[in-house]
């Protein structure tokens, strides 16, 4: 789950991360309000939305009086950023962050991400910051520094050391960097982050380090132990099919293809989505129904599948094990009923009452595609769609 900045420096400052102080704002009075209660005389006007990029996209504005932030606040609200993050239908910004202007002397990179080669905590950091790391990562891979942290004793002082003298913090600094690190590493383990991204971590006029920008993303399985957490979850910026899924208990994540997909077990949708890839087709979503889906999640399934705009023909695909082909069949059948299918289906049974699910699919009246196997089922519906 992922969290805006505003929050995210929140969360960071009970650890004794230092940021600037700052409030969010809903309406361009509050956003006016929140700047003369900070007080000084410059303030940072700064889009809250889900997605980074937001300074090239024009959604970070530095103002130098209460009517710049009046102006800056109403250009912003409102407006659809569309960042490298976004995706070209980009995010319309509902909320702003209102920050203490910064004196910033130089700009750095910081990030703690669980890196999959060592199954280990990683901490990164980076010379170059405020730009975007991808690129730094693709064209001077050297200027990004890596320690790998032991679970059982954590951050060792040392390499927090080691980091902040690689990246050049001025050496009067480096005391001060080792906090920031070692508060954010503290933050990243006691709330069980995914990633905690810190770009530009600054070098201050006055001598401080400090986050200017956060971004927090949580391991989704272990919010049910991080209720505050959870409270901070903005569903407006998620994808409403997703919210929809949910609801059901169904792991579904949105894709940009145009072939829904409807499968049962994790690893056979994702097997799905490779083979419609291999057969030259773009999967639409990751559909998990699980094991002892019932009709009615089967049918809100194909519901969230057949309200996607973008999909352009449907592939079933389901091993019956402790899934019964006959409930999947069922579900079909319900919300295709409901809702009407004009869409190619292409249906591939197997497994636990594969008879009577293939029965009740050909008694349906409706026009669907049997395949007999997996690859044959893909190459099917690659077809339809195209
Ligand atoms: P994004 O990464 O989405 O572009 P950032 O929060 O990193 O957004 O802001 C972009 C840039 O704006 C930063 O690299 C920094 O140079 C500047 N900036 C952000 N916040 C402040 C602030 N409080 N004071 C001064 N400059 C800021
Ligand atoms: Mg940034």
């Amino acid at each position: 789950m992922n969290i805006h900045e505003y929050q995210g420096k929140e969360v960071l400052k009970q650890y004794g991360v230092a940021v600037p102080e700052g409030k969010v704002a809903f309406t361009v009075d509050e956003a006016v309000e929140a700047a003369k209660e900070l007080g000084t005389s410059v303030v940072v006007v700064k889009a809250q939305i889900h997605a980074g990029g937001r300074g090239k996209a024009g959604g970070v504005k530095v103002a130098k009086s209460l009517d710049e932030v009046r102006q800056y606040a109403s250009e912003i609200l409102g407006k659809t950023l569309v960042t490298h993050q976004t995706g070209p239908e980009g995010k319309e910004v509902k909320r702003l962050l209102i920050e203490q202007g910064c004196d910033i002397k130089k700009e750095y990179y910081v990030g703690v991400v669980v890196d999959r080669a060592t199954g280990r905590v990683v901490m990164m950091a980076s010379e170059e910051g405020g730009t975007e790391i991808e690129e730094v990562a693709e064209h001077s891979p050297e200027k990004i520094i890596k320690e790998v942290i032991d679970p059982a004793v954590g951050l060792l002082p040392f390499q927090a050391q080691r980091l902040a003298y690689a990246i050049n913090i001025p050496k009067e600094l480096v005391r001060k960097a080792v906090q920031f690190m070692t508060a954010l590493y503290a933050a990243f383990v006691d709330k069980d982050c995914s990633i905690a991204e810190i770009n530009p971590l600054v070098v201050t006029g006055d001598g401080n380090v400090m986050a200017l920008d956060a971004k927090l993303n949580f391991d989704s399985n272990a919010l049910f132990r991080h209720k505050d957490i959870l409270a901070l979850r903005d569903l407006e910026e998620e994808d409403a099919k997703e919210i929809e899924a949910s609801k059901y208990d169904l792991s579904y994540i949105a894709l940009d293809g145009n072939i829904g997909c409807m499968v049962n077990g994790a690893g056979l949708a994702m097997a799905t989505m490779d083979i419609i890839k291999h057969y030259g087709g773009d999967p639409a979503n990751f559909l998990d129904v699980g094991g002892g889906a019932t009709k009615e999640k089967v049918t809100e399934a194909f519901k969230i599948l057949l309200s996607d705009a973008n999909v352009k023909g449907i592939f079933v695909n389901i091993f019956g094990g402790i899934m019964r082909c006959d409930v999947i069949a069922e579900g079909v059948v319900a919300a295709a009923r409901e809702l009407g299918l004009e869409r190619p289906l292409v249906v591939r049974l197997e497994g636990t009452n594969v008879e009577l699910g293939k029965k009740i699919l050909n008694e349906s009246g409706l026009n669907l595609v049997a395949a007999d196997s997996m690859s044959d089922g893909a190459q099917k519906i690659v077809a339809l769609v195209k």
